[in-house]
């Protein structure tokens, strides 16, 4: 029995590359899963975004890297 081929399914778009590049590790974005660094206002994604303090603030690496 022959199987068809089932068309290549695209990939869900927060798996293609955005247009926000994020400063920490250079990968583009979508917009949508990028978060202001609440210390420095760089945008960030949520691979590099690090939760720190109390309540947790969303921060870039360096900013929390700072607060330690
Ligand atoms: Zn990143
Ligand atoms: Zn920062």
């Amino acid at each position: 029995m022959r199987r068809l081929r089932t068309r290549a399914a695209r990939p869900p778009w927060w798996l293609e590359p955005g247009d926000e590049p994020c400063e920490t590790c250079l990968v583009l974005h979508h917009l949508e899963l990028m978060i202001h660094c609440e210390g420095c206002d760089e945008l960030v994604c949520i691979v590099c975004v690090i939760e720190r303090g109390e309540p947790p603030q969303n921060l870039c690496p360096s900013c929390a890297e700072e607060l330690r």
